[in-house]
């Protein structure tokens, strides 16, 4: 009898280099197999007759062979095999190549149901290797599996099949128990398994898929909370006084109530026992920086440093000036330290965070390194997390003794996805715009009148006010599509013929840290009159006097993506406009373009991203270190993820290391200990 944790070795037709062919699909234990679930099925229960049989498009028909022809030898030593066959409706020629067997299983005078795609001419229908079963045996729904070099589908199913009968009857524990699966409706797990593999019909099929969908759900959320109440157990930064008055008497005008709030979820943490793990999320221009501060100088009134990492060189200069104006006036010290800052310069710096004299140090990646060492840290920051993995969260906060962890999103996130990306956080929400802002006028518009677009830019400049131009690609690539505009190109032949006599930027990726500096500076300084740059300007940069963001070949870029582009501008009091170019003449791009157009809320542009792109965009942000989902589709899914959730939240509260569920504990340990992670011990 085989055993769940049993190599798939023990099972027929499993030899060495068929092992090491699975092991490629991730398929190393029995357990892997059957959890190994079908792509796709082939449902025999409703045949079409072979005329009605849809063009080109997988389908089952229902067909009786009359005869085999001889074989005959082909091009390339090919060996064809043709069998005619048909109903009443057309006759239907099947063809295998140089699989005698599969044209000999068939049997003149049989019926026999067929699947694949039928081709043809009028009034000569034909189907290509198809795969079939005879048309009055039992089965009437078949997996179909992902293949791969050297295994096939069928192969896979056979393989299934065997274990599934070989498996000892309590080999398999069920890691949901009897309550939680009944309170849900859920099959069992060897139900589940034979009914995902093996359905009878559609509804085994999808009742299977939806109790797998609500385990992934399920343990992903249990693994992220245990995460969190583990952390929980360790000692933070303890501060005792914790009041923003004096830093928002300091301030140059009223901070929100979302800020306000905010800031109070904050402090309270900080006082609480355990180290804050708390993510904030708020739009662009929501004002996300005033609250870290607020942070940072009550860290500070308690004595302890602060650390706020920015993903880029240009940001976190921009943090630490922004900071060392908040701050300066209530006597805390600002470092910035960064990959540019080199040499005795360093050192200085270096010596000034390990004695403590520096009390918050703003920088990039360059806070991770092991030479800069605290004196006391006590409140970490991460801006933009999205650009941050899990792992560096967890080097930055090793920095010290669990500080307190501040998270710093603009990317917004619906809510059922941050759930499952950031289940391990708090989440403090700034869901209001500072006073005075005037949404930005979005348009979309087609190259055509990029002529015209120009003679706006042209007046908003005489005006005194600042353009960005984004484009996606710095060099003309090859291969790349002549449609998309290289930047650097871009600014020669467009924007300089256009604006003659202007003063025209140029900012990417490829250029020197320093060349960046300084072309960031000049324009925020008001010395360059538009700025032709590549998506570098995404994130943070804060320039009030620009009022025109147009963005080359919109069609590129998820909504969310464009929405962040967005953001760089409005920040002043004039209005402001973004221009999406795109001449992309397709239906779907279109829609979404105006989706944008008339649409001001991050949020709700999330939420179309996650239902028109899928989670792709928001998953692709984050390093793993997290299971990923297999049965589960996190915009289908939205009603079942909510639930997961509460029921993992629910059952921690009764069993909080999971001492009564040893089957669901196992089951955790071996989902994130495949995927990297340290959920559980
Ligand atoms: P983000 O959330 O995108 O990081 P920032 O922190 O950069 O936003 O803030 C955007 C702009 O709004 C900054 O110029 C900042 O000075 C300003 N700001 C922030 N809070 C307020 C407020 N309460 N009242 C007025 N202006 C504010
Ligand atoms: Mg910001």
């Amino acid at each position: 009898m085989l055993r769940r944790e049993d190599r798939v070795q023990y099972l027929r037709g499993v030899g060495e280099k068929r092992a090491a062919q699975l092991a490629k699909l991730g398929i190393v234990t029995v357990e892997d197999l059957l959890r190994f679930y079908p792509r796709d099925y082939i449902d025999y229960s409703s045949p079409c007759g072979v005329l009605e049989a849809p063009y080109e498009t997988p389908c089952v028909v229902r067909a009786t062979v009359y005869s085999r022809q001889p074989p005959a030898r082909i091009s390339g030593g090919r060996m064809l095999y043709r069998v005619s066959a048909g109903d009443e409706s057309a006759g239907l020629t099947i063809t295998f190549f140089n699989s005698p067997w599969a044209a000999e299983r068939l049997l003149p005078g049989r019926d026999y149901l067929f699947y694949g795609r039928v081709g043809g001419g009028f009034g000569r229908r034909e189907m290509t290797a198809p795969v079939f079963l005879p048309a009055d045996g039992p089965q009437r729904m078949t997996a179909i599996y992902h293949q791969t070099q050297g295994i096939n589908s069928a192969y896979l199913a056979k393989l299934v099949a065997a274990a599934l009968s070989e498996l000892e009857p309590d080999a398999l524990e069920d890691p949901l128990d009897e309550p939680l699966r009944a309170r849900w409706r859920l099959p069992d797990l060897a139900t589940a398994l034979r009914w995902i593999h093996q359905p009878a019909d559609k509804t085994q099929a999808q009742q299977a898929r939806r109790r797998f969908a609500f385990e992934e759900l399920f343990c992903l959320e249990l693994g992220m909370k245990l995460l969190r109440s583990r952390n929980r157990l360790a000692a933070g930064a303890p501060m005792t006084h914790c009041d923003p008055g004096a830093f928002y008497a300091a301030l140059p005008f009223s901070p929100t109530g979302a800020q306000r709030r905010a800031v109070a979820e904050i402090a309270a943490d900080f006082c609480g026992a355990a180290p804050m793990n708390r993510l904030l999320q708020g739009d662009v221009g929501s004002g996300k920086t005033l609250v870290a501060a607020a942070g940072i100088a009550m860290a500070a009134a308690n004595g302890y440093q602060s650390v706020l990492m920015a993903p880029t060189e240009i940001l976190a200069r921009q943090h630490a000036e922004t900071l060392d104006r908040m701050l300066g006036p209530l006597g805390v010290r600002v470092a910035l330290l960064t990959g540019s800052v080199k040499g005795r310069a360093r050192k200085g710096l270096l010596s000034a965070i390990a004695s403590g004299e520096a009390q918050l140090v703003v920088g990039t990646h360059a806070v991770l390194g092991e030479a800069v060492q605290f004196a006391h840290l006590g409140f970490a920051v991460v801006d933009e997390q999205h650009r941050f993995g899990v792992r560096q969260r967890g080097l930055l906060a090793g920095k010290a003794q669990h500080p307190h962890l501040l998270v710093m999103s603009a990317t917004p996130i619906p809510r059922t996805l941050s759930l499952l990306l950031f289940g391990e956080l708090d989440v403090s929400v700034l869901d209001e715009l500072p006073p005075g802002r005037t949404p930005v006028r979005t348009i979309a518009v087609g190259s055509g009148l990029r002529g015209r677009m120009y003679g706006f830019l042209e007046k908003q400049i005489a005006a005194g006010r600042q353009v960005f131009v984004v484009c996606p690609l710095i060099e003309q690539e090859e291969g790349a599509g002549a449609e998309l505009q290289a930047v650097t190109a871009y600014k020669e032949t467009v924007a300089e013929r256009l604006l003659p006599g202007r003063r025209i930027g140029l900012l990417h990726g490829r250029m020197k840290p320093a060349e960046k500096e300084e072309v960031m500076r000049r324009f925020a300084a008001g010395e360059i009159d538009l700025l032709c740059s590549t998506t570098v300007v995404e994130v943070g940069v804060d320039v009030p006097n620009a009022s025109v963001m147009v963005i080359e070949n919109a069609e590129r870029y998820g909504l969310s993506a464009l929405h962040q582009l967005r953001g760089r501008v409005g920040r002043g009091a004039a209005e402001s406009f973004c221009i999406l170019v795109s001449d992309k003449d397709n239906e779907s791009v279109r829609e979404r373009l105006a989706f944008l157009c008339r649409t001001a809320d991050g949020f709700a542009v999330a939420q179309y991203d996650l239902e028109h792109r899928g989670p792709g965009d928001f998953f692709g942000r984050r390093q793993h270190g997290l299971p990923t989902l297999r049965v589960a589709d996190v915009a289908a899914d939205a009603a079942m993820i909510e639930t997961a959730a509460k029921e993992a939240g629910d059952l921690l509260a009764a069993d909080p290391d999971l001492a009564a569920h040893p089957a669901l504990r196992g089951a955790l340990a071996r989902l994130f200990d495949a995927a990297g992670g340290t959920a559980v011990n």
